[in-house]
């Protein structure tokens, strides 16, 4: 996970107006906390919101609850190059925030602000810290330096260490409503509005996800695998023409989308409702296959997709080829009976 200078917004999220002014009223009476652990949902932009907040912190004009946008802090912070603000993440490749990276940032808490205000610290996934990592940052979270603010993004809390979790003040955001998030989807240039309810539903609501699928045209890689896995179902491709297809493909976005197309078959299987599907679009498929195979089978396949795709999301060396014939041989036999 890398940012960019488009991260630094001035601005938090529409959908975060009461968590930025919880801050806000907070720095107003000098009641700012050392540190904050800012969590909930995926997709709705925490680390943002981090960002923008060290942003506001770091103004020294700020106007109203905004960073003024122009001043000398300001145009360090918008560069990316703030000297009293330290991103914490994992580096390259890595998945874990290394005890090193700690120890720096803690002698940077240690020192005195470049600007003469706060200095900042945000960590970007909290849960990326290991044991030793989290409690070289516990020393920090218990005896904080005057004026550092620690920001902790996490959408995993139950990953992280207990000690760190209590030092923290909670800050919780929820998924925004539906409406809203739809609302702020349609403003944006770059999303069709006859795609907008199919791609915050394919991102289980997550505004920002979904726009991350509308960025990279994720509509139409879908309909393509779909169309692919229905050429094996009619047999004009065999499951390894078609797993060698996909020899490029995100596996971990693959599986999770054939799980949630299962569960919509079981949907359909028991309910005949197609307005309860999370693929609505994909009802005639989730019916045609629900009349054919049998609830175990599915049920059975439905559990083994997601066991593989837990393992695709970790260490485990997966044979990604093997993989995905056996998923394609196992799709086909749902149709067969
Ligand atoms: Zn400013």
């Amino acid at each position: 996970m890398t940012y960019e200078s488009g991260d630094f917004k001035l601005h938090p999220y529409p959908w975060q107006a009461t968590q930025w002014q919880r801050l806000c009223a907070q720095k107003a009476t000098e009641k700012l906390s050392h540190a904050y652990l800012l969590k909930g949902a995926r997709g709705t932009g925490k680390f943002s919101f981090a960002t923008a907040f060290a942003g506001y912190v770091l103004c020294s004009q700020p106007e109203g609850e905004a960073a003024c946008g122009h001043c000398k802090n300001c145009n360090l912070f918008r560069s990316g190059s703030h000297p009293d603000l330290r991103i914490l993440q994992p580096e390259e490749k890595s998945r874990i925030i290394k005890v090193d990276q700690v120890r720096e940032v803690i002698e940077f808490a240690s020192k005195t602000a470049q600007q003469g205000g706060y200095r900042v610290i945000i960590i970007n996934p909290a849960e990326a810290m290991n044991s030793n990592s989290a409690n070289a940052l516990l020393k920090s979270l218990e005896e904080p330096g005057e004026k550092t603010l620690i920001l902790l993004v996490s959408a995993r809390q139950g990953a992280m260490l207990a000690t760190i979790n209590s030092r923290c003040q909670q800050l919780p955001f929820p998924l925004p409503a539906r409406q809203e998030s739809l609302e702020w989807l349609g403003g944006l240039s770059n999303v069709e509005p006859g795609e907008l309810e199919l791609l915050l539903t394919l991102a289980d609501g997550q505004p920002l996800t979904a726009l991350q699928f509308a960025n990279d045209q994720i509509l139409k890689e879908r309909a393509r695998l779909i169309e692919e896995i229905g050429s094996v179902t009619k047999g004009k491709n065999s499951p390894m023409e078609i797993a060698q297809r996909w020899k490029d493909q995100d596996v971990t976005q693959l599986l999770g989308w054939v799980s949630g197309w299962l569960a919509d078959i079981v949907r359909m299987q028991q309910t005949g409702d197609a307005t309860t599907l999370s693929n609505p679009d994909l009802a005639a498929m989730a019916s045609y296959i629900g009349s054919k195979a049998s609830s175990r089978s599915l049920f059975e396949l439905l559990q083994w997709v997601n066991e593989q795709r837990a393992l695709s999301q970790g260490s485990a060396n997966l044979n990604r080829h093997l993989m995905l014939e056996e998923l394609l041989i196992r799709w086909l036999h749902l149709t067969l009976g």
